[in-house]
């Protein structure tokens, strides 16, 4: 399956000159979804992953049906003040913008095996602070999938320790 075809260039969004991919086209087709989270699935399947940890918007809509197919578990790393309980901290500067992101300080036990997941892989900067936050949790990080790798950008080399895979790169 072409699932570039359903991933949608939108110019200057959020900003002029960004060239945003949009994976909401993707998302509303049963048998693209399928066949990505499938394939992401198949990257990791015979690595005992016990959670899929994502950040939030759209590393959920990734991240829970991966951990569904997976077996595993799904925490969820939200922007700062969203999750009730204790959490741990992490600032990030985005490729526009900078924010804060949390983790639930009990949702990782020591020595679990975590896959990380986002839907796109642009300067690293997000995901590098997902995984400062899981490591600070002591979770073993398995690997890091996304759908999208914006190779430009060169956001593996902020990854270059661990097992990085991606199903689309532009
Ligand atoms: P990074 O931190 O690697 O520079 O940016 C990646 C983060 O920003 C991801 O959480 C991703 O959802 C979001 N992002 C940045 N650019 C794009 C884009 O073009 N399309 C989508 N879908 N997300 C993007």
């Amino acid at each position: 399956m072409d699932i570039k075809e359903f991933i949608r260039n939108v110019p200057d969004f959020p900003r002029k000159g960004i060239q945003f991919k949009d994976i909401t086209p993707l998302l509303a087709n049963g048998q693209a979804l399928r066949f990505v989270i499938k394939s992401l699935a198949d990257e990791f399947r015979d690595k005992d992953i016990e959670l899929v940890v994502g950040p939030e918007a759209r590393g959920f809509l990734i991240g829970a049906p991966l951990a569904y197919e997976l077996g595993a578990g799904f925490v969820p790393v939200r922007k700062e003040g969203k999750l009730p309980y204790h959490t741990l901290k992490g600032e990030y500067t985005l490729e526009y913008g900078e924010d804060k992101l949390e983790i639930h300080t009990d949702s990782i036990k020591k020595g679990q095996k975590v896959l990380i997941v986002d839907d796109l892989l642009a300067t690293g900067g997000t995901i590098k602070t997902v995984v400062d936050l899981v490591e600070k949790l002591e979770g073993n990080i398995v690997g890091l999938a996304f759908l999208i790798e914006l190779g430009f950008l060169e956001g593996r080399k902020v990854l270059a320790r661990y097992d990085v895979r991606s199903l689309l790169e532009f």
